[in-house]
């Protein structure tokens, strides 16, 4: 039977893998040929002030990768620079594809650029079809039962994993090999350079660039995965999956790693599973409370919380030197790997927010600076609950008790002693506060009171909670 479309063009964005690749599998199923393309987008592109970018030299080292491995099936991908609203309608009319196949984006700014787009292939005769793939469910599949969305975690877990449990995660089995590419040569890969980036360290790091080596990983965490659940807290230990960054760029797909804990259910594969799903509130909570994604707090009345704003104590937090080693060590973690512990996330955006009483969009805006697998939802959702401005966050009146962190969390100062050498000799009870021990080290001296700052964070609320009070 012959196919709805002869040519096809699949544009990868978020979604740089070849199997379990939904747009790719629909594309191969409706059409005679298949092509593919990546966007360097200069819109996203232009706004990276540093142009050693650890993301785009993640990108170029997997999109290499793709093609050889499309080039051993005498295939390609396209690669191009450029504005995705011009690039994409004019390959796929220069390549005469019927339709334009693509993975779902839920930022405001994927959605508008898709709308476009559509447009004006629409306008050319040529159909642009979109499916779900990031997620396990889309905002509107997850529910309650009056219809409406969810804004308290617990039960939308309760609903997702129901529902998960029934219908699997859907994970796609074809064959790389099996699926129609077209067989041509594309354009050479452009270096780096020619799109106004520099290589970094990322192949010094930990971070697997190939497909080969991601999946070596993931077999890595399965044999971890049990033990999730009790290891997970700790950042000295290998407790986590480390596969956030594959999950930003859809170098694995979120149906084959749900399937590892969907295959063996216990304690640990459960609590990652809950991971997975945080993952996706968060993307629902964008969707379906689009005032997140204008900076606002999910809880609006907290836009009015008075920050003190310190460029000095700012300039501290960033640097990892505000004399609190477990914030220190965090921030310099990120600064160097462009990763940061779960835990650690929650103790610096505590800090920064209720010791520091600096405004959670500061923080915010210098993970997305910095984070290699920075993801606006995840990002915004997390900030927003460290914070305690966001949807089922951590309530107000709690605030980590940065030392209390680090003894639990670290409590042999291996974490610490890594980024911060200056604190090599300490042991592992004075670590934690080496001022308390030794004045005349280079490490620098807290910059605030954490008992004073926690008071002045509560009244902080307090002042908001009175007037919201009044008002009803
Ligand atoms: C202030 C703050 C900012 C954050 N910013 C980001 C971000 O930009 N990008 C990002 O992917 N995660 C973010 N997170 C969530 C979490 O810290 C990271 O996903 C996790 O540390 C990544 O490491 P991992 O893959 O080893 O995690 P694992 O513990 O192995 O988790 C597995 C996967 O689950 C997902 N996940 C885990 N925790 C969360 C969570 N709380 N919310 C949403 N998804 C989650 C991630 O995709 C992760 O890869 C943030 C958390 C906080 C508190």
């Amino acid at each position: 039977m012959s196919k709805l479309y002869q040519k096809s063009l699949v544009w990868l964005r978020r979604d740089l893998r070849l199997h379990d690749n939904t747009a790719l599998y629909q594309a191969h199923l409706r059409s005679e040929k298949v092509n593919l393309c990546f966007v360097f987008d200069t819109e996203i592109l232009n706004a990276l002030s540093d142009k050693k970018d650890q993301r785009v030299d993640f990108l170029h080292r997997i999109l290499l990768d793709i093609k050889e491995t499309l080039k051993k099936l005498q295939s390609d991908i396209w690669i191009l620079h450029g504005d995705p609203k011009t690039e994409i309608p004019s390959l796929a009319k220069s390549i005469q594809a019927d339709a334009v196949f693509a993975n779902r984006d839920y930022e405001k700014y994927g959605v508008l650029r898709d709308e476009n787009i559509k447009k004006s292939l629409n306008l050319q005769n040529i159909s642009f079809e979109d499916y779900k793939d990031q997620v396990l469910f889309e905002a509107n599949e997850v529910l309650t039962k009056t219809s409406t969305p969810y804004s308290v975690f617990s039960p939308y877990r309760n609903n997702h994993l129901e529902k998960l449990k029934l219908t699997g995660a859907g994970r796609l089995n074809y064959k790389v090999d099996t699926i129609n590419f077209e067989k041509f040569s594309a354009n050479k890969m452009p270096p780096l350079a020619e799109i106004g980036f520099e290589s970094t360290n990322i192949s010094n790091l930990p971070i697997a660039l190939k497909q080969s080596q991601i999946q070596s990983q993931i077999k890595d965490f399965e044999g971890r995965l049990n033990n999730y659940d009790q290891t997970r807290n700790y950042p000295a230990i290998k407790g986590v999956s480390y596969l956030s960054v594959h999950n930003r760029f859809g170098t694995i797909s979120i149906r084959e790693i749900a399937d590892l804990c969907l295959n063996n259910l216990n304690s640990g594969s459960n609590t990652w599973l809950n991971e997975l799903i945080w993952r996706d509130f968060y993307f629902q909570i964008i969707v379906n409370f689009p005032h997140v994604q204008d900076g606002k707090s999910f809880k609006q009345q907290y836009d009015q919380l008075e920050y003190e704003n310190s460029d000095h104590l700012f300039e501290a937090w960033k640097t990892g030197n505000t004399g609190f080693p477990i914030v220190d060590a965090a921030m310099r973690q990120m600064n160097q790997t462009g990763y940061m512990h779960n835990r650690l996330r929650m103790i610096v955006a505590s800090f920064l927010t209720k010791d520091l009483l600096i405004d959670w969009r500061w923080g915010e805006r210098y993970f997305k600076e910095k984070l290699i697998d920075y993801d606006f939802s995840a990002n915004n959702g997390g900030w927003q609950w460290a914070a305690s401005v966001g949807c089922d966050a951590q309530p107000w009146f709690r605030i980590f008790n940065p030392l209390l962190q680090s003894q639990k969390f670290d409590p042999e100062g291996k974490f610490i002693k890594k980024y911060i050498p200056e604190l090599e000799g300490f042991d592992k009870k004075s670590v934690h506060e080496p001022h308390q021990k030794n004045s005349n080290i280079t490490y620098a001296k807290p910059a605030v009171e954490h008992a004073l700052q926690r008071q002045k964070a509560l009244q902080m609320f307090e002042k908001i909670n009175n007037v919201v009070k009044k008002q009803h």
